[in-house]
C-alpha cells in the first residue's frame, strides 16, 4: 500500500514540481515502507518518485517499495545531492517540504543543497490527503483496534486490589504484541484512585484499591497504523457520584457520536458532548477536547475540538473521547474512534462500555 498516485495528483492544483518527504509519517504514508528517524528521503514529482536510504534500510526498502526507484545514500551520496541531482535533471523549481516537522538546522542544509528551488511548505498538503482513510488504511485500524479490545478483554481479569498501574500498562503491552500488534501506537496510560483526575498521567506502582475508577487509555499499532480506546472501570463499588459522572461521561459521548458526521465542523462535534457534561454541572471539568485524528500517527488533524471552525471530512477518523476530571478525587474518560461517512458514522470500537464494576 502506498500514496504516491494521490500525492502526485496533488502537485499541479498545488502549483508544486515534486514534494520532498523528509518526516517519519508522511515518508511512510507516501511509499509504505518505513525506516524510522531521519533515514530517508522521498521525492516525488509529477512524473517520478524517489526514496533514498541508507545501508541499514536499503534491502528491507528495495523489498517493500513499489512505484518509486530506490536509492542508497551513504557518505559518498549524501542525501542533500541526491535530491539536487534529480532536481537539475528535471528541472524542478517549486518543492514543497514538510514545515511543520523538519528542524530548523535541516531547514538550512536543504536551502543550501538546493538553491536553484524554492522551497515551499508543504506539510498541510500532506494532511489534508492523511485525513481521509482509504479502504487499506481503514483495514488496518479495523485490525489494530480488533487487538486492542481483545487485550482489553484478557486484562480485566488482572484487575483486582493489589495490582499496581505498572503492571497493568505492562501487561496490554505484553498482550496487544502478542496478539500480532507490531508495537503499541503510545505508551499505555494506566490510571487508579484519585490519579484518574489527571487525563494523561503516567502510571506508577500504586496498587489499584476496592473503590477506585481504573482509566486505561492504549492503543496498538498494525501495519502502521494506530488505534485508540479508553475505558474506565471500578473496582469492588462505586459511590452514587462516581456512578453519576460515568453516566454524565457516557451519554456524552453517545451525544457526540450521534452528532458525527462528515461536513460537521470540529467544533460542533465538540459541543454536541460538552453541552451535556455542561448541563450537568461538570462543564469546567471537561478540559481537553472531544476528539482528535489519527492514523499513521496517534494524533494527526483534524481535530473535533473548540477551534476547529471546519468541517470534518468524509473518510477521517476521529477519537470520540469526553470525560470528566475532579481534581484530587477521580476521573472518568471514554473513547471510541469513529470512521465519518456523508451519512453518520461507523464507530471502529466494539468493546462494551455500560460501567463495569469488577
Ligand atoms: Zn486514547
Ligand atoms: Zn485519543
Amino acid at each position: 500500500m502506498n500514496h504516491i498516485a494521490s500525492i502526485r495528483a496533488a502537485l499541479a492544483p498545488a502549483g508544486l514540481d515534486a514534494v520532498l518527504l523528509t518526516c517519519r509519517a508522511n515518508r511512510f504514508y507516501a511509499v509504505g515502507y518505513d525506516s524510522h528517524g531521519t533515514d530517508g528521503a522521498c521525492l516525488i514529482t509529477r512524473d517520478d518518485a524517489w526514496y533514498w536510504t541508507d545501508g541499514r534500510y536499503i534491502e528491507a526498502a528495495q523489498n517493500e517499495i513499489t512505484d518509486a526507484r530506490v536509492g542508497l545514500t551513504d557518505r559518498a551520496s549524501p542525501y542533500g545531492q541526491l535530491v539536487a541531482g534529480v532536481a537539475a535533471r528535471c528541472g524542478l523549481r517549486r518543492v514543497g517540504f514538510d514545515d511543520g516537522a523538519m528542524t530548523v538546522a535541516d531547514y538550512g542544509r536543504w536551502r543550501q543543497d538546493l538553491p536553484a528551488c524554492e522551497l515551499v511548505p508543504a506539510s498541510a498538503l500532506l494532511t489534508g490527503l492523511r485525513a481521509s482513510k482509504d479502504v487499506g488504511e481503514l483495514d488496518r485500524m479495523v485490525r489494530a483496534q480488533r487487538i486492542a479490545e481483545r487485550a482489553l478483554t484478557e486484562v480485566l481479569n488482572d484487575i483486582r486490589p493489589g495490582v499496581t498501574e505498572s503492571f497493568l500498562a505492562a501487561r496490554l503491552v505484553f498482550l496487544m504484541r502478542s496478539f500480532g500488534a507490531g508495537n503499541v501506537s503510545f505508551d499505555p496510560i494506566v490510571l487508579s484512585g484519585a490519579a484518574t483526575s489527571v487525563p494523561h498521567g503516567v502510571p506508577t506502582e500504586k496498587p489499584v484499591a476496592a473503590g477506585d475508577f481504573v482509566t486505561m487509555d492504549f492503543g496498538a499499532l498494525y501495519g502502521g497504523y494506530c488505534s485508540d480506546m479508553t475505558r474506565t472501570v471500578a473496582v469492588g463499588h462505586v459511590t452514587d457520584e462516581m456512578q453519576h459522572v460515568y453516566a454524565t461521561v457516557l451519554a456524552a459521548q453517545r451525544a457526540g457520536i450521534a452528532a458525527a458526521k462528515a461536513g460537521v465542523t470540529g467544533r460542533d462535534l465538540d459541543r454536541a458532548a460538552r453541552d451535556v457534561i455542561e448541563a450537568a454541572g461538570y462543564g469546567a471539568a471537561f478540559t481537553h477536547s472531544f476528539g482528535h485524528s489519527l492514523g499513521v500517527e496517534i494524533h494527526e488533524s483534524p481535530n473535533a475540538s473548540p477551534g476547529n471552525d471546519q468541517p470534518l471530512p468524509a473518510g477521517c477518523v476521529v477519537s470520540a473521547e469526553p470525560g470528566i476530571y475532579l481534581a484530587g478525587r477521580f476521573g472518568v474518560r471514554i473513547e471510541d474512534v469513529l470512521h465519518l461517512t456523508a451519512d453518520g458514522c461507523d464507530n471502529l470500537t466494539r468493546a462494551p462500555k455500560e460501567l463495569l464494576i469488577l
